[in-house]
């Protein structure tokens, strides 16, 4: 009778707190928890995911970067991407190779994190840069969480404060229980968990696209199998804006043997080279009278060429952000005062190249750019951003570059700009050459390191840069870049022999 009594009181108690959950939020959080526990339980269940202490990820297969690929429009070449991952998070070490290649680049670069201190091995270029102490922190650890749905499940239970439940939703034509919480790099995360088998199909950060405003990266998983106690995926696809960006093939090992040795340099040797520099600064550099490149649009590495003509100024590039092409207009102003800018040349449509069009639309500059991209400009300029263009809206207006030149002068001040296409990191590819000065401004054909790094072998992209500025005999002394620093033609030669 007394058990009886006690066994009553114990049900209804809990009952009772469940019905009890006074607002939307305690009752949302109640039912992630729910899911959550569910979702726990059927990846291998909360002592299993609490022992993880290495695990060690391949992940190999085909990219398509959105608005980065050869031409704005399929179909498309993909790229390739393999990368090996072990983490040993009981001593906080990392330990990230990854092997890329597409757009007339290659890389093959191993990240190495012990106990707060890394280091950048470019296997291309032989060099080991350090990595400031501000980027090999605990923080540089948690995107990691995110690559296995055991390791997100993992930091769920462990930071439940955040924790609400979204509803349900219909996902691959299955229903789906989704809960969101936040990671502690202040990511907020989507987990769509499957309504029978309770295995997590993916998971969704927001982000802003610039031609479709707020918009979702999605991280798919599939394909379970078993390892251990765990259940864990071998697909990983990823797709940004509805677009598939990767596929990749997954292999997961959990708590494999590490010791020191899975954390030393790769073999070989590796020339020690200056860390790069931390933050950049906004600078505006005079290249000849009334040439002037403006430096690291909104502190990123994006550069702008302003060139001033007779009664306006010409512009080539518009990369970043409309906040920061509203920064570097007005940076524009001040190099040259009293002119009109009214033309914005582009050298290619990628998407870092081209997020702040809008601001220059806005400001009544005209676009010049090849045929195939007319349509991604459009969109760009009716993209739904918070912006000058979006409170007094106008269409794009065009000057065509077609049959691969368009010569903008006005009797004292040339300014070419040269189609160097069809080019393996875009089909359509502007130079702007500037045969007074002696100048070339150009977009992703070639980069020097901000550091004392070699380039080590020349990219795809750079020979046939080269090449198309031989057939061309331009006469060159130097040349600016959207990204990085101006440099010397003689130094362009070496980094195109090797020699740096
Ligand atoms: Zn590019």
């Amino acid at each position: 009778m007394l058990r009886r009594l006690i066994f009553c009181v114990l049900l209804t108690s809990t009952a009772v707190s469940a019905e009890n959950l006074e607002t939307l939020a305690e009752r949302s959080q109640a039912s992630a928890r729910a899911v959550l526990g569910r979702a726990v339980d059927a990846i291998g269940g909360e002592e299993t995911l609490r022992s993880i202490e290495s695990v060690r990820l391949q992940l190999e297969g085909e990219t398509w970067p959105r608005l980065q690929m050869p031409t704005p429009e399929p179909p498309f070449t993909g790229g390739f991407m393999r990368e090996t991952l072990l983490i040993d998070f009981k001593n906080n070490r990392l330990r990230l190779e990854q092997q890329a290649r597409g757009g007339g680049f290659e890389n093959h670069n191993s990240i190495v994190i012990t106990a707060g201190e890394g280091t950048n091995f470019d296997h291309r270029a032989r060099t080991a840069t350090p990595i400031p102490a501000g980027q090999s922190n605990q923080q540089q650890f948690v995107q990691y969480y995110r690559r296995i749905p055991n390791l997100l499940l993992r930091q769920a239970i462990d930071r439940t404060d955040s924790l609400r439940s979204l509803g349900r939703d219909t996902f691959d034509g299955r229903q789906h229980d989704v809960f969101t919480f936040v990671m502690p790099d202040t990511q907020q995360v989507a987990v769509y968990v499957d309504s029978q088998t309770h295995l997590v199909s993916k998971y969704e950060l927001l982000t802003v696209d610039p031609l479709t405003g707020e918009d979702a990266s999605e991280i798919v998983f599939g394909d379970y199998t078993t390892v251990g106690k765990f259940r864990v995926p071998q697909s990983w696809n990823q797709h940004l804006a509805g677009d598939a960006v990767s596929k990749f093939k997954l292999r997961a090992e959990i708590n494999p043997s590490v010791d020191d040795a899975s954390f030393g340099a790769p073999t070989g040797s590796f020339a020690k080279v200056d860390a790069l520099p931390d933050t950049l600064q906004e600078e505006v550099e005079r290249l000849a009278d009334g040439v002037f490149v403006i430096h690291n649009v909104a502190e990123q590495n994006y550069n702008t060429l302003a060139v001033a003509m007779k009664d306006h100024i010409v512009v080539v590039e518009a990369p970043g952000s409309s906040a920061g092409a509203d920064r570097a207009i007005k940076q524009i102003k001040q190099a040259i005062p009293g002119k009109p800018i009214r033309y914005v040349a582009m050298t290619h449509h990628h998407s870092d190249h081209i997020g702040g069009l809008r601001s220059f639309i806005s400001e009544g500059a005209i676009v010049i750019t090849t045929p195939a991209n007319r349509s991604v400009v459009e969109a760009i300029a009716a993209a739904p951003q918070i912006d000058r263009l979006a409170k007094n809206p106008r269409k794009p207006e065009f000057l065509l570059i077609e049959n691969g030149k368009r010569v903008l002068t006005d009797g004292a001040q040339s300014i070419e700009l040269i189609d160097i296409g069809p080019h393996p990191h875009a089909k359509e590819m502007v130079i702007a050459y500037l045969p007074q000065q002696r100048v070339v401004f150009q977009g992703d054909l070639f980069f020097v390191s901000p550091n004392n790094a070699s380039q080590g072998p020349p990219q795809a992209s750079t020979v046939s840069f080269a090449k198309r500025i031989k057939e061309l005999n331009l006469a060159i002394d130097r040349i600016a870049s959207v990204h990085g620093r101006t440099a010397t033609y003689a130094e362009f030669q070496k980094a195109v022999e090797g020699a740096t």
